[in-house]
């Protein structure tokens, strides 16, 4: 499909800004700063779109490492998303073996150095775009913290940040160039602490009212409602507090709990009915309890339409092309693991469940250990176990979700092969070709009506007339 004049613009800018963008992603690899501590990270980029022309917001929703970049005026109002937070644990060099650079430092295990800057390109780019054409519209950029430990999208969602938004596009670095039409999981974690008496456990037991007894009925109940849920909803449980010592009658007692369910509404249904059984098992033993909810990202509702645009920009761009280096380095690393190039392919395909078709499609490329074609979206149906805060951000705005390879196929996820990747020209590759796929998707949603039109009805009948729930409370604070 071949490109036109005026979209050819915005890739040449992007090709033409391409090593201050790659500089900026290794500033910040180089830099890997954990959840909700991403200051660096957050200053680094919100600097950046301040001397680009964007008015910042900083500190949205209370969070020091948060901040929304806005140029432009007037509808439609289009958003890219970042993040830049690190995980424990995955300091590693950019090289193909396993090897830190600081030991049991943080490292970018999941990509989001990645992740943010091709949000911030694509967002740089777009607003070049809108200006030299002269057509109306407003881009922003939604700096978000903590997606891997607290969740800055919840925040942001429950303050209402992103309900005057007609689309967001999402991204985030692969082993595959892939529009996603899965669905993730929606999960809430809390815990519930049992308050009783004191007593002498041999002296004075009818004195006494266990906590650590509330906790077990509380289990023994959680336990009968498993069968009692939908297929795919997870309850898992484990007491942090049991009591101190055997001759003491457990004064307090408390459980942790993580719920996991397919959909938003079902889970708030299921932590009710679990609620419940905290209830109940207090009434039984004459305690009291308190839950505190820990965090709870709701589950994703990715746009179709809008997916189907990302995979026309990726088309139009073509596929990555490696050279003979970045194929031996990413060779290296999966002749780590114990698969070969087409048994990587072949989990893939168990995982994902994948169908004949999209089955084939995927071992006709599996031979190099990068995945460098384009392909369609292969997960439609799918929901993924883990979670995320784009399923907030999904439930109140029309989102598209996209993934490009920065990772060879032996990729496990959170691990030192995406640090070592994301660190060198193969994350590189990955970035430029998001920030493309996602300013050329953009392009099309600010010019065609029709089209902005038919995703907006998509979200309407996904959501079919449900309104956004925060799985956490309102009292509840993001740390500083
Ligand atoms: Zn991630």
């Amino acid at each position: 499909m071949a490109v036109d004049e005026k979209k050819k613009a915005l890739l040449n800018w992007l090709d033409e800004n391409a090593a201050d963008f790659f500089r900026m992603a290794d500033q910040i690899w180089e830099n890997p700063e954990i959840s909700w501590e991403e200051v660096f990270a957050s200053g680094l980029q919100a600097d950046y779109l301040e001397s680009e022309g964007f008015s910042i917001t900083r500190n949205p929703a209370g969070m020091r490492t948060a901040f929304i970049a806005e140029w432009g005026t007037g509808k439609p109002v289009l958003a890219f998303i970042g993040e830049y937070d690190a995980l424990p644990g995955l300091s590693q060099v950019n090289e193909p073996v396993k090897k830190a650079v600081v030991e049991g430092g943080p490292g970018h295990g999941c990509g989001h150095h990645i992740l943010g800057v091709a949000s911030v390109a694509a967002a740089a780019a777009t607003r070049k775009w809108l200006e030299a054409n002269n057509i109306s519209g407003t881009v922003r950029y939604y700096g978000t913290p903590a997606e891997e430990m607290g969740g800055g999208k919840v925040f942001m969602a429950r303050e209402g940040l992103f309900s005057d938004l007609d689309a967001a596009l999402t991204y985030h670095p692969s082993f595959i160039n892939m529009p996603s039409k899965a669905s993730t999981v929606a999960v809430v974690s809390s815990s519930f602490r049992f308050n009783g008496k004191s007593s002498h456990a041999g002296g004075a037991p009818h004195l006494g009212r266990s906590a650590l007894d509330a906790v077990e009925l509380m289990n023994v109940g959680a336990n009968y409602l498993r069968e009692h849920v939908l297929d795919g909803t997870r309850i898992h449980y484990v007491i942090t507090n049991g009591g101190q010592a055997a001759n003491i009658v457990p004064e307090t007692a408390e459980v942790d709990y993580i719920l996991r369910a397919e959909k938003l509404d079902y889970l708030l249904d299921v932590a009710d009915r679990l609620r419940n059984i905290a209830k109940g098992a207090a009434l039984m033993t004459d305690t009291t309890f308190e839950e505190t909810i820990k965090s709870g990202y709701a589950s994703m509702v990715s746009n179709h339409a809008i997916a189907d645009l990302m995979y026309q920009a990726l088309e139009e761009i073509g596929p990555i092309q490696y050279t003979n280096d970045e194929l031996a380095f990413a060779q290296q690393i999966n002749d780590t693991f114990e698969a070969t190039n087409s048994g990587y392919i072949e989990q893939r395909i168990d995982t994902l469940k994948l169908g004949k078709q999209a089955a084939d499609t995927l071992r006709a490329h599996s031979d190099k250990p990068l995945l460098s074609a384009n392909f369609q979206a292969i997960d439609e149906g799918i929901v993924y176990k883990g979670a995320t805060d784009v399923g907030d951000l999904s439930q109140v705005v029309p989102t598209g979700a996209l993934e490009t390879v920065c990772f060879p196929t032996c990729s496990p996820g959170h691990s030192w092969v995406n640090t070592a990747c994301g660190g060198m020209s193969i994350g590189h590759k990955g970035l430029v070709h998001a920030a493309k796929a996602l300013a050329l998707t953009a392009a099309v949603l600010y010019t065609d009506k029709k089209t902005l039109e038919k995703v907006r009805e998509e979200f309407e009948e996904q959501m079919d007339g449900k309104t956004y729930t925060p799985l956490i409370p309102e009292e509840m604070c993001p740390p500083q």
